[in-house]
């Protein structure tokens, strides 16, 4: 258990008598460790330090112009009311069909549903399968939100230990090992933030079989699926066997494909029951996502894609310098990411040293210290239930993947 989750949980206990207005999940709740950690690099630009931001999870691309149009054009034409529930007719066909190419499995409109990001689509797919004290597995390291987000919808997070000589793949073995009576749900994140690595096809079969054999539903967060580079291939649990289509949950969205964050636009694909009781839950609590947002959504879905294959192109590139830039600094280690845009380093090599006057222990001394002293932001790799590593976004300019690796060098060797 990370530290701020222990010390937030006794602040949680120890505080009931000033803080009794608070609920017990907000007590609980962890804020989360990326956006803390960019809070902190704006604080440092406000001020006006020159700090290079590769902590962030969002490309630095703008969203195509013919989807900018097409939002015009819906403000335009008076398009200012909620509308259904889960999306216009026009968007759920495009979403089907998107899911259907994506994914191999095919899906119809009435087995989709559109909400404010995939975030949301995730929490209400969490909030929609498990029940007080049901266990849902998922990767370590992961992705900050998925236990705090389990954890809300009243289940047990349950991590499945990867390891980083295999590229923090997740094993059928290890999720054998990690299944109790009370597992219900498997959640997969491939390609993955943090880790930049992706389940291989032949071993997202045997984890297919694995969930028809153990009863589970599978949680397939798929938001970087376009974004996979080199011999790497994606490949969705949902086109296993029938068992996996009918127990799984894809979520998609448009903010990595489509640089597309701030349009908050997310997606899931299931059964129709499952979108049923998604809808049903969204109706409850938020209505529709932004009727503007969906009218650009569709158009993102069935337009051209020689910009989303440019931006690939870029991040492929990328992920070339930064790899071989981290593997030139003394005391870092990093392998090749096959996906999304981050690398993940191991920086253990650098324990014991004494950098900008602080002896590094931990990847957070580590990223506390090269904001400070050479203001480059990153991630500690504690926050997403990592040990030695930190996460670099390589959603920034190649000037400034270069620059701040050269800031790092100095760092380590001075
Ligand atoms: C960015 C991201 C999402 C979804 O983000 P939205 O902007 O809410 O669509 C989901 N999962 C992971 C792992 C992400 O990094």
């Amino acid at each position: 258990m990370p530290a701020a989750r222990e010390s937030g949980r006794r602040a949680g206990k120890a505080g009931v008598m000033n803080q009794e207005f608070l609920s017990r999940r907000i007590l609980d709740l962890r804020p989360s460790a990326t956006l803390a950690m960019d809070a902190k690099a704006k604080k440092l630009a406000s001020e006006g330090r020159n700090v290079i931001s590769l902590s962030v999870g969002q490309p630095d691309f703008k969203t195509a112009k013919h989807i900018c149009e097409a939002a015009k054009k819906a403000v335009d034409d008076g398009m200012h009311g909620y509308t259904a529930v889960g999306g216009v007719p026009e968007l759920k066909q495009a979403i089907a069909a998107q899911l259907t190419r994506d994914t191999g499995a095919r899906y119809a409109p009435d087995q989709v549903v559109a909400s404010p990001g995939g975030k949301f689509s995730l929490y209400l797919t969490f909030l929609s399968l498990l029940n007080e004290g049901d266990e849902i597995l998922m990767p370590s390291p992961c992705w900050v939100s998925y236990p705090e987000m389990a954890r809300l919808a009243g289940g047990v997070p349950v991590p499945v230990e990867t390891k980083e000589e295999e590229l923090f793949t997740l094993t059928p073995e290890a999720i054998e090992r990690a299944i109790t009576p009370r597992t219900k749900v498997l959640l997969l994140n491939s390609p993955s933030n943090p880790t930049g690595q992706i389940v291989p096809p032949e071993f997202i079969e045997a984890i297919g079989r694995l969930a028809e054999k153990h009863g589970l539903w599978c949680v397939s967060d798929e938001i970087y699926n376009h974004l996979v580079f080199g011999d790497a291939r994606h490949k969705s649990i949902a086109s296993v066997s029938e068992y996996c289509r009918d127990h799984t949950v894809v979520v998609n969205g448009a903010s990595k494909t489509f640089a597309m964050t701030g349009w908050r636009m997310g997606w899931i694909g299931s059964t129709v029951k499952m979108a049923k009781a998604i809808e049903n839950m969204q109706s409850q609590t938020c209505s529709n996502p932004c009727t503007i947002a969906q009218a650009a959504t569709v158009a993102a879905l069935n337009g051209p894609m020689e910009h989303v294959q440019e931006m690939i192109a870029e991040f492929e590139a990328r992920r070339g310098l930064i790899h071989q830039l981290l593997n030139e600094l003394p005391g870092v280690k990093c392998s090749l990411p096959q996906g999304a845009f981050y690398a993940f380093p191991n920086i253990s090599g650098l324990y014991g040293k004494t950098i900008g006057g602080v002896t590094v222990k931990t990847p957070t001394d580590f990223c506390e210290v090269a904001l400070e002293n050479a203001l480059v932001a990153m991630v500690p790799g504690e926050a997403f239930g990592g040990r030695d590593n930190v996460r670099i976004s390589f959603a920034n300019s190649r000037e400034n993947l270069r620059e701040a690796c050269a800031r790092l060098r100095a760092l380590i060797v001075s």
